[in-house]
């Protein structure tokens, strides 16, 4: 017989289909209830979330969401519909949750149709930086980043009894796909990364909202990526605020060859007017 066995928390992983870009939802099943970081983008997808918790047969302690996309926010409601539970957020995420949750609507809802969720349920409750949740045996450390990936990303660092801490680290670092670059804020991620590389160098496993778990050197890759793309975009676009479509195909095939077979390649595409136009306004303010 061996002494006592320290058992953490089990994580597990809804992942969506492509159509819902592949998104992460993880579901964190403690000793009394469960946990959801990030709650999946389609109807159809938020309903398959809804019957894994089931399946789990225990009580839903809380929701938290990473950043403020509609792939991590969308099925918020589809969650706490049955039961109230906490629902966290950095309060900037939260905050920008309602600035744009409607705007999206009217921009996706059309292609999405009955799958673009009729309603948002937003972050009841907010939390400033590094603040510190506990849920059952579950203690979430929040770390709000600012814009980087979004207009407002965090991190949360989850900790339970004496096993070594885990985080979800929502979109600052996508894992083997393309990234989402059409918010704008490319040096703000790169100056995240460059925080929370430091701050997660101890960490065992980062989870990504796009892509397998991972080690904390996912996030200097995706630092690589993005001082690529904007090289090749910088480049390409002239100091123009847009590329041609003779430059956004080179673009395209550019980082093809630099992440070969990663899936969501028409995001490639998706940010590089956004990187474009941050690149000529910058170089118009240094020179005015
Ligand atoms: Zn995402």
């Amino acid at each position: 017989m061996r002494g006592a066995e320290v058992t953490g928390p089990v994580i597990y992983t809804y992942r969506a289909a492509e159509a819902g870009l592949f998104v992460n939802s993880y579901l964190v099943e403690g000793e009394s209830g469960v946990v959801v970081v990030d709650t999946s983008l389609l109807v159809s997808d938020i309903e398959a979330l809804r019957a894994r918790l089931a399946a789990l047969k225990k009580p839903l302690l809380g929701v938290l969401v990473t950043h403020a996309h509609p792939d991590h926010f969308n099925g918020v409601l589809g969650l706490v519909r049955d039961t109230e539970v906490p629902v966290y957020a950095a309060a900037s995420v939260g905050r920008v949750i309602e600035e744009i949750a409607q705007p999206k609507r009217e921009q996706w809802a059309p292609t999405y149709g009955a799958e673009w969720p009729a309603e948002t349920y937003y972050p009841n409750s907010l939390l400033a930086d590094h603040a510190q949740v506990r849920l059952g045996e579950l203690t979430f450390t929040v770390r709000e980043l600012g814009p980087a990936e979004s207009h407002a990303d965090s991190y949360f660092l989850m900790s339970a009894g004496g096993s070594r801490p885990v985080a979800f680290t929502g979109d600052l670092a996508f894992h083997g796909t393309h990234p989402y670059t059409a918010d704008g804020h490319l040096p703000q991620w790169l100056a995240a990364l460059d925080v929370v590389a430091g701050e997660l160098a101890d960490v065992g496993t980062l989870y990504p909202g796009h892509g397998d778990p991972a080690t904390p050197g996912v996030l200097a890759a995706q630092r690589r990526y993005l001082l690529y793309y904007r090289e090749m975009v910088r480049r390409l676009s002239g100091g123009e605020p847009r590329l041609s479509p003779a430059a956004a195909a080179e673009l395209d095939t550019a980082m093809r060859a630099f992440l070969p077979g990663a899936p969501l390649t028409w995001m490639i595409g998706l940010g590089a007017d956004a990187v474009a136009g941050e690149l000529a306004g910058a170089a118009a303010i240094s020179q005015g």
